[in-house]
């Protein structure tokens, strides 16, 4: 994998990951990760949904406050 740094990761990939996280699984979204590289881009894509999810949340009433 290319890492945004420039540097090309040597591991051999054999992972398929979609570059864009959602539900589109045509070639030109999907890549060839190694397992650990695989596994960053996991980890960093469901820590953005959640900020993403968690700022589109109104913020909610304490329930004590009714
Ligand atoms: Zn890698």
């Amino acid at each position: 994998m290319v890492k945004s740094t420039g540097s090309r990761c040597l591991a051999p990939a054999n992972q398929c990951d979609h570059i864009v996280p959602n539900n589109d699984h045509s070639p030109r979204n999907l890549q060839a990760l190694c397992v650990a590289c695989h596994k960053v881009k996991t980890q960093k894509e469901s820590l953005a949904a959640r900020r993403l999810k968690s700022r589109r949340l109104p913020p909610e009433r304490h329930p004590g406050l009714l």
